[in-house]
């Protein structure tokens, strides 16, 4: 099972960034803990909407699949 894509944002300086680990193997680079920018920490992290992440791709995947019911 794949993890859901997380929205990052820093309220110190507006740095954000959604990350979306390709596999449910996590790399240093899929997690933030402190801000990249300016080391603020803690960061907001929320759940971002999986088709945000996937963009046109999960639309089409969306459309496809209600015309085929
Ligand atoms: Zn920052």
């Amino acid at each position: 099972m794949r993890p859901p894509p997380m929205h990052y944002t820093c309220r110190a300086c507006g740095w954000s960034k959604t990350v979306a680990p390709l596999s449910d193997a996590l790399g240093p680079g899929d997690f933030y803990s402190a801000c990249p920018k300016c080391r603020h920490t803690p960061l907001e992290a929320q759940r971002a909407a999986a088709s945000a992440a996937l963009g046109d791709w999960g639309q089409s995947v969306e459309r496809l699949w209600k015309s085929l019911r």
